[in-house]
Formats: structure tokens, sequence, C-alpha cells
């Protein structure tokens, strides 16, 4: 089967990561029609847009995306990028897996969570106001609607019954943030009634923040709001080692766009430094999102298996298995390389 998928290499390191991302799905034998199309700084500043028109149209038409990551400015400047693909789509479950890497000898070899992020609401709503004639006071809204909280949760439960999990943690602050966190907390609570083979259980977000760092081992599927979640799946990357081995997906009903879940890293940009592993996995989740569940498991392995042979591997892993450190280009040549051979064995 041929698919067509929206690729947006996008800024800082992602055009460097994204093309390893492509041939390694191209040489898992998966047909692809990539459309390439432009998002963030670049498109700012060739376009005047950092989200445009033809973007939108080519992810709508195709349904799926693999996308590189993108420059948010700081203060001034246009507005995320991101935020605004998850609005514009409902894209409202974000899906990162955090899984130690066998052979990369971290601090937690056994770490094995999906971490469930609300993508469309909460505090990142983009629902600022400055009051005042020098604008004294400043507000956001942490908008929280009832039927996002119920289509997360069954997204949740649904996840992790299809993947076999035993649990799903809600994390939440719902002792302070009585109506927001109390609305997502009341909704999971409802939902979990639904599947008594799973066990449901919560904790507030600051011990989170605590059991992560302490027993990570602990957690399975792990679901919470939009920023709570932004802050935790960088946290959680840390615990296997580095972020440049997480990905992500934006999963809505009827869209859904695969991405590293690091940023752009401008001091890593153009140095053929940074690890490819995020993006990579990244490709592997949209390639099962597309039903492809033997060429996903094949790049995973490819992954594992580069890792584990630790000859041509990125800085960021090279450091912790105490090993020196090749390029972006060797590490991707020979991810390239290894799914070719576990496709002919
Ligand atoms: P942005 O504003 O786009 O999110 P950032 O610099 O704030 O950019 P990241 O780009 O995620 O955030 O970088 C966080 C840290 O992780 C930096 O130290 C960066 O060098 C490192 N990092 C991010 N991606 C990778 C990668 N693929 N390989 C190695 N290190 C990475």
């Amino acid at each position: 089967m041929r698919y067509k998928v929206t690729f947006i290499p996008g800024d800082g390191i992602g055009p460097e990561v994204m093309s390893v991302a492509r041939s390694v799905i191209e040489a898992a034998g998966v047909d692809v029609d990539w459309d390439v199309v432009m998002a963030g700084e670049r498109a700012y500043i060739e376009t005047g847009s950092p989200l445009p028109e033809e973007t939108i149209e080519s992810i709508r038409e195709n349904k799926v995306a693999l996308k590189g990551p993108l420059t948010t400015p700081i203060a001034s400047g246009y507005s995320s990028v991101n935020v605004a693909l998850r609005k514009i789509f409902d894209l409202y479950a974000i899906v990162r897996p955090v899984k130690s890497i066998p052979g990369l000898s971290c601090r937690y070899p056994n770490v094995n969570l999906i971490l469930i992020r609300e993508g469309t609401e909460g505090l990142y709503s983009s629902i600022e106001h400055s009051f005042g004639a020098g604008k004294e006071v400043a507000i956001a809204l942490r908008v929280v609607t009832r039927s996002t909280c119920r289509r997360l949760a069954h997204f949740a439960f649904e996840y992790a019954r299809k993947h076999r999990r035993r649990k799903v943690t809600l994390v939440h602050k719902a002792n302070i943030l009585k109506l927001t966190c109390g609305l997502m907390r009341e909704e999971f609570f409802k939902v979990a009634e639904n599947y008594p083979d799973l066990r449901a259980e919560e904790i507030l977000v600051d011990n989170m923040a605590m059991q992560l760092v302490l027993n990570p081992e602990e957690y399975d599927v792990v679901l919470t709001s939009n920023m709570f979640g932004d802050i935790l799946s960088d946290l959680a990357a840390g615990l296997i080692g580095t972020i440049g081995v997480s990905p992500s997906a934006n999963i809505g009903d009827e869209y859904a766009i695969f991405e590293p879940t690091h940023g752009t890293a401008p001091q890593l940009a153009g140095r053929d430094m940074a690890n490819p592993v995020a993006a990579v996995l990244a490709g592997a989740m949209l390639l099962e999102h597309l039903g492809e569940a033997k060429a996903a498991s094949i790049i995973r392995r490819a992954v594992e298996d580069v890792i584990k042979e630790g000859k041509y591997i990125t800085f960021d892993i090279a450091k912790i298995c105490g090993v020196s450190p090749a390029s972006t280009s060797q590490m991707g040549r020979r991810l390239v390389e290894r799914t070719q051979e576990l496709m002919e064995s």
C-alpha cells in the first residue's frame, strides 16, 4: 500500500533528525509519498506566516503528518504553531511513551510508562489578557471542558487495554484547582467504571514529580492535563537518559501528527550532533498508526540494536555509555543499514 504523509522538516535540529526518520521508514519497506511543507520559523521568514494555509491543507488532506520541532519565540513574535496545530485538528491526546533503552545503563533501567497529556485545553488554551494602563495585571484562562475530559479518559483507558497495560494514573491538583482539575477527576473516575479490568488511581502533580524521580518503574499509563504533561514529559525523558530518544504523537478522532518530544535545540542545530532516535521512533509510531505494525517493530528493534552496538551513537547517549560519539548522519546511516538487515533476515 502507498501512503501520502505530510512531512514538516521543522526548525533548528529538525531537518537533520527528520531526514533520518524518513530514510529509516523507507528502509523498512513502507511506500510513502511525502508531501513536504513548511511551518515554524522558516515558514515565517519565507512566507510571512508560521503556519501557511498550504501546510494546513496538506494535513487536512492526508490526515497524518510527521513533523519536526518548531521554534516558538519567547514573549514577542508569533504564537506557538504546535498549540495551533493541536487546536485546528482537535488533537486532544498527546501520547509520549517513555521506555528505558536496553544497553543504555542509565539510573533507571526499567522505566516503561506512557504519558498521555491533554492537547487542546488547560493553561495552554492561549487565552491571555493584561489589564491597566501599565498592564499591571496579566491573566491566563485555564479552560477545561467536560466533553474533552471524558473523551481523553476514554482514550487513555482504551489505549491501556489495547496495549495490555495494568493501570491508569490520573495526575492532577484538584485540592487547589477544585473546578478545573476537579472536572477532569470526576470524568476520569466515571469513565474508569467501564474498565473494571484496569486499575484507576490518582496522584497530586507535585507528589508525582517526586515519585517519578524516586520510583518511575511503578507507573504504567499516566494521564494528565496540558501543562502538567508538558513538564512531566520532559522530566520522564530525563529519567531514561536523554530527551533525544523520546517520541510523541498528537492524536484526535480524525487526524494525527507525529513528532519528536524534544524542541529545536538551537545550540546543536547545523552541527550534525543531534540524536535522531526520537524522530525515528516518532516515525515508528506513525507506521503503527497506519497499520504497519511489522515495519514499526523492525524500526524499534533497529534502534535498540544500534544503541546496544554502541559504535554509532550520538553524544548524549555516548556520554552515558562512556564511548566516543558519532554524528547524526553516522548514526542515521547505521540505523538505515540495520533496518535493511532486519528486513532481509
Ligand atoms: P524549544 O524552545 O524549541 O523547545 P529548547 O532548547 O528549549 O528548544 P529542547 O530543544 O528540547 O528545548 O532542548 C532541551 C535540551 O535537550 C537541550 O539541552 C538540548 O540540547 C537537548 N536536546 C534536545 N533534543 C536533542 C536531541 N535530539 N539530541 C540530543 N540532545 C537534545
